[in-house]
């Protein structure tokens, strides 16, 4: 029997349709495809450091009460987080992963059939897949074309049925970081029933300087006046700068009117157990803390500076990965590059489901892989 003949199987037209989310390669699948021993994954934007030995200590601490339900809406996470952004925790919605909260902004905010969205283009995958899961209009207004913001272009797609305005900040792929002062000028000019979402998954390492947090935060986000404002959430994750991705972790900052929905809708417990005492213990890890944005800092740094002596076009960036173009000459596409670099055991990022075939993303690694990545791209590059 076909599959379409299974009529217990038929799904919604929207399910039927879906586009999976892409992933970066992993680790393993390269290693079993080409047999190598050692891989360098600079492909997710995860930690370079790993994680934060006080977050092992805690996960071992925890592994005997994984038969326990965690305590439901994670209080004493929420209150922490709370705490580091000096913000009431009644304002806080932790997830499964930031991704989990996107989701439930738009099954909470976006009415199937009357309400949009909005977002640039390209932009974060999950934006616009869980947007179309939900049945709801998508509307994305193309970034110019050096990666900054056309905010006229995204305004003037908003209407009165406008949900949700999401604005990736650092952006992924680009690493491009508008200032403060326009977001606030977006949000104040939005029309009244939408919510600007403002991701700020990468933002950690816009705002640090010498390995101190938030040493340019105010220039480049809302959070120190998130209470002035109540169109405006803003999306943070333990997955990149805290070194928590496997883990599965993040939170959205919101009115606190919102968030109360937003918490009754959740799925009991989508925070687990050794997440919570994770997440609780990073934000202890002040070293660790200190050592992975000065490890983030220079790496870029090194990077956008060698891969320019290569030739290649780099995108300045604030985050912890870099996007870039070959250079004019190049004897490989960037699809023989990347191709050529996996069979050497390094993981880079094509940018394929963002539609920019010509360009490839790598993420800040420790000096060690920064450095065997460039030497690999020298030969292959002859550069
Ligand atoms: C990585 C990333 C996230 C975080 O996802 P998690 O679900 O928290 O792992 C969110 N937004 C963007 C743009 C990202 O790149």
């Amino acid at each position: 029997m076909s599959p379409k003949a299974c009529k217990a199987c038929n799904v919604r037209q929207a399910v039927e349709g879906f586009e999976p989310y892409a992933p970066g390669r992993s680790i393993d699948e390269i290693r079993q495809l080409y047999g190598l021993e050692n891989i360098i994954k600079m492909a997710s934007n995860e930690n370079p450091l790993g994680a934060s030995p006080l977050v092992k200590k805690a996960i071992e601490h925890s592994a005997g009460s994984v038969f326990r339900y965690t305590q439901s809406g994670t209080p004493r996470l929420s209150q922490a987080i709370a705490t580091l952004h000096g913000v009431d925790p009644a304002c806080i919605v932790t997830g499964n992963g930031s991704d989990e909260v996107i989701d439930l902004l738009i099954r909470c905010k976006a009415e199937p059939g009357r309400h949009n969205v909005v977002a640039f283009d390209p932009c974060f995958s999950l934006y616009t897949t869980q947007s179309r899961l939900c049945g709801v209009e998508l509307r994305q207004a193309k970034l110019n074309s050096d990666f900054t913001f056309n905010w006229d272009a995204l305004l003037s797609l908003t209407d009165e049925n406008t949900a949700l305005v999401f604005v990736t900040t650092p952006d992924n792929p680009s690493g491009y970081c508008p200032p403060a002062a326009e977001l606030s000028a977006l949000a104040q000019k939005l029309p009244e029933g939408a919510l600007l979402v403002i991701d700020e998954a990468y933002m950690d390492f816009a705002a640090a300087h010498n390995g101190q947090d938030n040493v340019n935060l105010a220039r480049y986000s809302l959070l120190p006046e998130i209470t002035k404002y109540n169109n405006i959430a803003i999306l943070r994750t333990f997955s990149k700068s805290w070194g928590l991705a496997g883990l599965r972790l993040g939170y959205g900052i919101m009115p606190a009117a919102l968030a109360d929905y937003l918490c009754r809708v959740r799925p009991p417990f989508s925070v687990n157990i050794l997440a919570e005492a994770a997440g609780l213990a990073a934000l202890e890890d002040r070293d660790f803390r200190r050592a992975t944005l000065l490890t983030v800092e220079e790496g870029r740094n090194y990077l956008s500076l060698e891969l320019a002596k290569m030739g290649c076009k780099v995108y300045p960036s604030h985050s912890n990965f870099i996007m870039f173009g070959l250079p004019k000459n190049s004897p490989l596409s960037p699809d023989e590059l990347f191709n050529a670099l996996l069979k050497r055991g390094i993981i880079i990022r094509q940018l394929k489901s963002y539609k920019l075939s010509q360009l490839l993303r790598i993420s800040v690694g420790n000096m060690d892989e920064n450095k065997m990545l460039l030497a690999a791209m020298r030969e292959l590059l002859h550069a």
